[in-house]
């Protein structure tokens, strides 16, 4: 063992570090078009402290830190650019906390989505939280460092990141802090009233410091769940039908999809919605209220709801929905990334047509699509390319369409989401030089040496 790989064992215990060429071949690299780079250690805290010591020793050794949760961002963010250690934060998955009457959980950053949704259901089956669509591998502080979104996004607030409670954050200076309600009285269940430090975390990628509990909001869990589909030929209506679901303010989540697979669905613009009530007379109330909303476009019979056979539904009640996941890998060859853009509603069908030039220009298939975030205050728009990881042909077209995209979606008003370094340096040529002169300041202060994650958020 070398001297870091020793004194890394004192802290986590020698079962909990590796420089095995085997593991760190594993950490190496993600599902997406990302050219993979070996980490020399990977490690495994308990506690926060531990991460403390460990933050400690990598700036004492310049050595570089990449924060991973589930490792499922696919855009390359827990690849570890400059090598160094990729600190894995899965064993930090303590639920410490439910508190069911201000409705809040605090967890350990590297609780995952499907654990927290998991311990509710058993143990408070009235709450729930809002479930991004990734596998359930997904770690909630993960999500929130990205502005991840999930089945309540549209109803309930936002993004995650908006749905953040408290924080605890070890920065990349080594100093351990609490942010929010808890770091001045016992509760984590409010940012407000203080000056809000928890945005120096949130959408920073894991280059300002390493988080280590969150606190998260819960929602009541209604009883009853059903689906409506609604379909229409015509990209021009959409974002029009969408706002008129949106009006209603009885839907739970809302969802838009074009995609040439399966064949039937071909040419189709598909909008999901989702909805939840307490008892059947309000489910029926609510379906009711949307169909009186969408009146106007089907009594022209040009576009209409689709009836759902039963077997059918139960994938679109899902909340993880694993059809996508299954649709990730449309080409069993295990390969996926998309460019997510946070970009106004009504770019939705200048984003449809952008999306399928870009894919017919490189002759690779797409799934394009929208969550509403907010009451329609945006959404996250994405250009999703499966490949096959066995095929460089395959992976180097996609990286170009990949490319292609981000530069599209920043031309068309909106803004690449956990986007790759290459998009990350797109998004800052066009920031105002003011703004991102603050974001590097910010940065320095926190992470004085360079150590977090680098290769992200950089100005070159
Ligand atoms: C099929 C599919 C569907 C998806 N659907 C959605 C969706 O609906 N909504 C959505 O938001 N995303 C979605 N995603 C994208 C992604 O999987 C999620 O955003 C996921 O929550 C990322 O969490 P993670 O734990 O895997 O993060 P990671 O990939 O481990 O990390 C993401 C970023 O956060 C940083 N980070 C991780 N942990 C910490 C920490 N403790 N402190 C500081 N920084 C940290 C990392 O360095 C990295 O920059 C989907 C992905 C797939 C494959």
């Amino acid at each position: 063992m070398d001297k870091i790989t020793e004194r890394l064992a004192e802290i986590v215990g020698k079962d909990y570090v590796s420089t095995s060429a085997e593991e760190r071949f594993i950490y190496s690299r993600d599902q997406g078009v990302q050219q993979p780079h070996m980490p020399d250690y990977v490690v495994l805290p308990d506690n926060a402290r531990q991460v403390q010591e460990i933050i400690h020793l990598a700036n004492n050794d310049s050595i570089p830190v990449v924060p991973m949760g589930g490792g499922l961002v696919l855009s390359g963010l827990t690849i570890p650019l400059a090598g160094g250690i990729v600190l894995d934060m899965k064993r930090m998955n303590r639920i410490l906390e439910v508190n069911e009457s201000s409705h809040y959980a605090v967890v350990e950053a590297g609780t995952s989505q499907g654990m927290l949704d998991a311990y509710l259901k058993k143990h408070h089956p009235r709450l729930k939280h809002s479930l991004p669509d990734a596998p359930p591998a997904a770690t909630i502080a993960g999500n929130i460092a990205i502005h991840g979104s999930g089945h309540l996004s549209q109803s309930e607030g936002g993004f995650h990141s908006e749905m953040v409670t408290g924080l605890e954050v070890v920065l990349g200076s080594g100093e351990m802090v609490k942010l929010g309600s808890c770091s001045t009285v016992p509760g984590w269940f409010s940012r407000a009233p203080l000056p809000d430090l928890a945005g120096l975390f949130l959408g920073w990628n894991g280059t300002t410091g390493v988080i280590t509990k969150v606190g998260i909001k819960l929602f009541p869990r209604p009883r009853f769940h059903d689906v409506l589909i609604y379909m229409t030929e015509d990209i021009d209506i959409a974002p029009d039908i969408l706002f008129r679901i949106i009006e209603t303010e009885v839907a739970e989540d809302i969802n838009y999809a074009l995609s040439p697979k399966p064949d039937y669905l071909n040419g189709f613009q598909m909008i999901v919605i989702n909805l939840v009530a307490n008892t059947e007379i309000e489910l029926n109330m609510k379906k009711k209220i949307i169909r009186d909303a969408l009146y106007d476009y089907y009594k022209t019979k040009e576009s209409g709801f689709m009836p759902l056979p039963p077997a059918m539904k139960g994938d679109f009640l899902e909340a993880p929905q694993k059809a996508l996941s299954k649709f990730a890998d449309v080409k069993k060859g295990g390969g996926f990334e998309y460019v997510g853009a946070i970009m106004p509603v009504e770019k939705i069908p200048d984003a449809c047509r952008e999306g399928v030039r870009i894919t017919d220009r490189y002759g690779i298939t797409y799934s394009l699509g929208a969550r509403i975030i907010g009451r329609g205050h945006s959404a996250m728009f994405f250009f999703a390319y499966p490949f096959n990881r066995a095929d460089t042909q395959d992976i180097e077209k996609v990286s170009h369409a990949l490319e292609d995209t981000n530069a599209a979606a920043l031309k068309l008003g909106g803004i690449p989401w956990k986007t790759e370094v290459s998009g990350q340096k797109l998004i800052l040529e066009q920031m105002e030089p003011q703004t991102s002169s603050l974001m590097m300041k910010i940065k320095s202060l926190l992470d004085p040496n360079g150590i977090m994650n680098p290769g992200n958020w950089e100005v070159k």
